[in-house]
């Protein structure tokens, strides 16, 4: 049973710099168990790097990182991914070469038992199915990204982390991405979605934060986000 008031992942106040940029300046959030929270913001507001703080992935100056209540700040990112939290990175890092089953088997890495979840993963993704022995290359956009999806859902995640996954994608794609997404939490897992797509993102979501040059500006339950004039101009086009 999903505990929607249980806390899985707090963000406490992290500051990470690049050099002499400072990329997030003290940044708080929060997702709870069985929820969509979605993150916006401009190019360069910090959103990637977010997904990558969380991980690991780049140093943090302050603050904290807690997973059910337990800090991450000192684990490594692979261990991160054991705990029960996946990233599918900004552009998809998908390797091209490789087959469709070889790149869905790297987000087995820590797992001996994925064979049997693969069916699993070609129900949601039935095209990878047909797909399974094609370079990853070949794939198109879309497919590309339900590869990236379906990998990290492999390591059996009880976050997920998704950078744009819309990114480039034809509207009717990035509809199926979304009804996914959906389908992904109702099957338990939790989601922190990072969207240029406010409207679209705002509909599935529970909770919203709007990023600016590193810090949180906004935050609410995406119902009433998605009526706030303050968002409208600033990510809903008026
Ligand atoms: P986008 O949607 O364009 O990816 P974003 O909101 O995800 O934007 P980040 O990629 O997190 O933003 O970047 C935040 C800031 O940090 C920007 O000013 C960016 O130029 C800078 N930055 C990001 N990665 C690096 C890096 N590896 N080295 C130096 N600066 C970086």
């Amino acid at each position: 049973m999903v505990d929607k008031s249980k806390a899985l992942l707090e963000v406490q106040n992290i500051k990470v710099s690049y050099g002499a940029v400072q990329a997030l300046k003290g940044v708080t959030l929060g997702v709870k168990e069985g929820e969509i929270v979605t993150l916006l913001g401009a190019n360069g507001a910090g959103k990637s790097t977010l997904l990558k703080a969380i991980m690991q992935m780049v140093p943090l100056q302050e603050g904290d990182v807690l997973y059910l209540k337990e800090s991450l700040t000192r684990t490594k990112t692979n261990q991160i991914v054991k705990k029960g939290i996946a990233l599918v990175p900004e552009g998809r890092g998908i390797l091209a070469s490789m087959t469709v089953l070889e790149n869905l088997e790297l987000g087995a890495f820590h797992r001996s038992d994925w064979r049997s979840e693969l069916d699993h993963i070609f129900e949601l993704f039935p095209i990878l199915k047909e797909r399974i022995k094609q370079s990853a290359g070949t794939l198109s956009g879309g497919e590309q990204q339900m590869l990236a999806i379906g990998r990290a859902l492999l390591s059996k995640p009880r976050l997920l982390l998704l950078d744009e996954p819309s990114l480039g994608l034809a509207p009717k794609i990035i509809q199926n991405i979304f009804q996914l997404i959906q389908r992904i939490r109702n099957e338990g897992i939790s989601i922190l979605l990072i969207e240029q797509n406010a409207h679209m993102a705002l509909k599935v979501a529970d909770r919203c934060y709007c990023l600016e040059t590193g810090q949180v500006v906004i935050s609410g339950s995406a119902d009433e986000l998605a009526h706030s004039e303050e968002l409208k101009k600033a990510y809903l086009g008026g």
